[in-house]
């Protein structure tokens, strides 16, 4: 039997939610594999090892060590090998988070063994990424070896929770040692709750929104819908917002479900990092921006009209 490794990422004490999909993934590749989680941290790692087993993993395996509070390089490719070394799997799925894009070449090269990163749908035998900044898409598979692979976050819908669920969650001692990177202090930036790279919904602002204030209808709106603000470059250059705000090429790339973009022109930078949602709305006052050429619908107006509108009759809907 196929036997699958899927890693649970874990921020702020929360787990997040790529971690479930990467059980579907792992489901995907092989519908009867043993999927078994794989959770670090440094306490309390059974609940989000319950979690995983909820969301469809057979069993997990757990290291729990002071020096797994925060993800450092060696830290958690010590962690990783020892787990391979003992579960022997056939692959692993990890988010294409900043954890899951150091972690996944460092165990893969330890191993010798094909990765393919940043997918977005599995076909098959073939794994579907973006190329081009999202112009493209191409298919890989991995013949021999063990599989390595990431999957972008919100692309891959994880399965029901079933909190009947159980299944078996074993720790295993790891030394981890000789950690060349000490982190003193972890700075979190302000944000508004909703973590961009997994929100379902995004509100981004361009430079049309023209100054920090200006951001507020936005944030409203975010509010009304559950949603997360984001940013173009453009805003951010200029000091509107902060640049952990930014999507794009040289940002975050995005796929929520429903993004909402004002008062941003759609440079192709913009573009690759967005283009992918499943839903774009365009709210910006030139008819020829070329964000429209990606949006399923748009508004051309003033943002500062339209968007308390959209809040207003938002939450009309909502009472
Ligand atoms: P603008 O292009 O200035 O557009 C503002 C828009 O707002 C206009 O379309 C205007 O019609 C509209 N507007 C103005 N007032 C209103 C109003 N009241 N109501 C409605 N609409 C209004 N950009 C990114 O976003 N992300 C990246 O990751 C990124 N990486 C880059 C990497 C490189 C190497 C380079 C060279 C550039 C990169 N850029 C990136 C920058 C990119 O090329 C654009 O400059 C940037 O996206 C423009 O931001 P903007 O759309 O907010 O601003």
């Amino acid at each position: 039997m196929t036997k699958l490794l899927a890693f649970a990422e874990i921020k702020d004490g929360d787990i997040r939610n790529v971690s479930f999909e990467t059980i579907a993934a792992a489901r995907q590749i092989d519908e009867g594999a043993e999927v078994v989680a794989v959770v670090f941290g440094n306490k309390n790692v059974e609940e989000a090892a319950n979690q995983m087993i909820q969301y469809g993993a057979d069993r997990a395996v757990t290291v729990t060590h002071d020096n797994l509070e925060n993800y450092t390089s060696d830290g958690y490719t010590q962690a990783a090998m020892a787990v391979i070394e003992q579960e022997n799997p056939d692959g692993m799925v990890m988010g294409h988070t900043s954890a899951g894009k150091d972690l996944s070449p460092r165990i893969a090269s330890k191993l010798d063994s094909g990765l393919v990163s940043d997918i977005t749908a599995i076909d098959g035998e073939d794994f579907v990424r973006p190329i081009y900044s999202g112009k493209a898409f191409e298919k890989k598979s991995i013949k021999d070896g063990k599989k390595f692979i990431t999957i972008r976050p919100n692309n891959i819908a994880p399965l029901d929770q079933d909190e009947s669920r159980s299944g078996d969650v074993a720790s295993l001692d790891v030394e981890i040692k000789d950690i060349r990177t000490i982190i003193k202090e972890v700075v979190r930036k302000a944000s508004d709750g909703v973590d961009l790279s997994e929100a379902n919904i995004i509100v981004a602002g361009g430079r049309g929104v023209k100054s920090e204030e200006g951001f507020e209808p936005l944030h409203e709106l975010a509010d009304v819908l559950g949603a997360a603000v984001g940013a173009s470059r453009g805003a951010c250059d200029a000091g509107y917002c902060d640049y952990s705000l930014q999507i794009g090429q040289t940002g975050k790339v995005v796929t929520p479900d429903l993004y909402i973009a004002c008062g941003i022109s759609g440079a192709i930078q913009h573009l690759a990092g967005m283009s992918n949602s499943k839903v774009i709305v365009a709210i910006n006052k030139d008819p020829e921006a070329n964000i429209f050429n990606v949006a399923d619908y748009g508004i051309v107006g003033d943002l500062f009209d339209v968007v308390p509108k959209l809040t207003e009759e938002l939450k009309a809907i909502q009472v």
